[in-house]
């Protein structure tokens, strides 16, 4: 069964202290095992219907990933795009103001 949440969060068992798996980027979590399908039902967690996926319209190459502004928490398409970004006054104050 799949479920919705918050992409690219880490899904813990605080119970048993150990983690269960990820949302996947598009924010789908599957599991087969019927005592996590359980708790999450019981936790109101939303199920995804397969045609509520939304196919990624434009796939990124794997390498995309790794241009992250974690200030802003924005990703990248390119490393120049990036640097562009991380010499903006914008995130330069950010990160002072996170300092
Ligand atoms: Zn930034």
């Amino acid at each position: 069964m799949k479920f919705r949440g918050k992409p690219n969060t880490v899904i813990i068992d605080r119970k048993a202290r150990r983690q269960i798996g990820r949302y996947a980027e598009n924010g789908v979590f599957e599991t087969t095992d019927p005592y996590y399908i359980n708790k999450f039902k019981a936790a109101r967690v939303p199920i995804v219907t397969e045609e509520a996926i939304i196919p990624p319209t434009d796939p990124k190459p794997e390498t995309a990933k790794s241009f992250y502004c974690k200030t802003y928490k924005l990703p990248f398409d390119s490393q120049g795009d990036f640097l562009k970004h991380t010499r903006t006054a914008e995130h330069k104050a950010k990160k002072e103001e996170k300092k």
